[in-house]
């Protein structure tokens, strides 16, 4: 098992770090989901982001646990967002927190457990299954593959798999015609274009192993 520790910190530069993605991806994420949606992903998740980096530094002042943190964190994406992408990454980082509750610090076994957690909030959300064309073919596989191998010795080498494994499920979303959020609509004009949601959400989870690689 490795021997990683995550603390409080960690989780707050994370989420530092997502403000950043979310501001240098505004317009990419935005012209995704002009091509199939509403093109205001990249916005939605700029405006969420902000309130979360904005309150970031008095949230970890008070939040005596990363759970707190996840909650408070996840509550403004939840409030702040308009577009269905809010409630559900929200969900994400509240359901994060839920089992951890009182813990300054989480082993990468624990850490996996959150994620797996915060994935399982979004499809009780969203109801989406694999292939429907939404962020879960990018989240789900991955965390299979996490939930899998959350004992191996090299916490990296596992995340940097796991990363990879979400980015090939965004990729897989191209050829598909959506079963959930507005793309579906589009029918089968929603073909050769790759789900905003998926994309965004392996990059959200790439910050994380940038992250736990400044630790070793
Ligand atoms: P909106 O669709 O309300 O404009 P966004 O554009 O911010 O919200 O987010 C769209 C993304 O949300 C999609 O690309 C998809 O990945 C994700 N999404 C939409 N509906 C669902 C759902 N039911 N389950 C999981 N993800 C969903
Ligand atoms: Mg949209």
């Amino acid at each position: 098992m490795s021997e990683m520790v995550l603390d409080k910190q960690f989780f707050a530069d994370s989420l530092a770090k997502m403000a950043e993605l979310a501001e240098v991806n505004r317009d990419y994420w935005t012209k995704l989901d002009s091509d199939i949606g509403d093109g205001d992903h990249g916005i939605n998740l700029s405006i969420g982001f902000r309130a979360v980096n904005a309150n970031l530094q008095d949230n970890l002042e008070k939040a005596p646990d990363i759970s707190t943190l996840l909650k408070k964190s996840g509550m403004l994406l939840l409030s702040k967002v308009g577009g269905a992408s809010g409630p559900l990454y929200g969900s994400f980082f509240i359901k994060m927190g839920k089992e951890d509750t009182g813990k300054e610090t989480v082993t990468f076994p624990e850490f996996a457990g959150m994620l797996k957690n915060g994935v399982e909030a979004v499809q009780l959300r969203g109801k989406a299954e694999l292939q429907d064309k939404t962020m879960i073919d990018a989240l789900l596989p991955g965390i299979e593959y996490l939930e899998a191998h959350k004992n191996d010795e090299d916490a990296i080498a596992v995340m940097e798999e796991t990363v990879a494994i979400m980015k090939q499920g965004a990729e897989s979303t191209i050829p598909l015609v959506a079963k959930k959020g507005r793309a579906m609509r589009l029918g089968e004009r929603a073909v050769g274009h790759k789900d905003p949601g998926s994309e965004s959400s392996w990059m959200l989870m790439n910050i994380f192993l940038e992250e736990m690689k400044k630790i070793e």
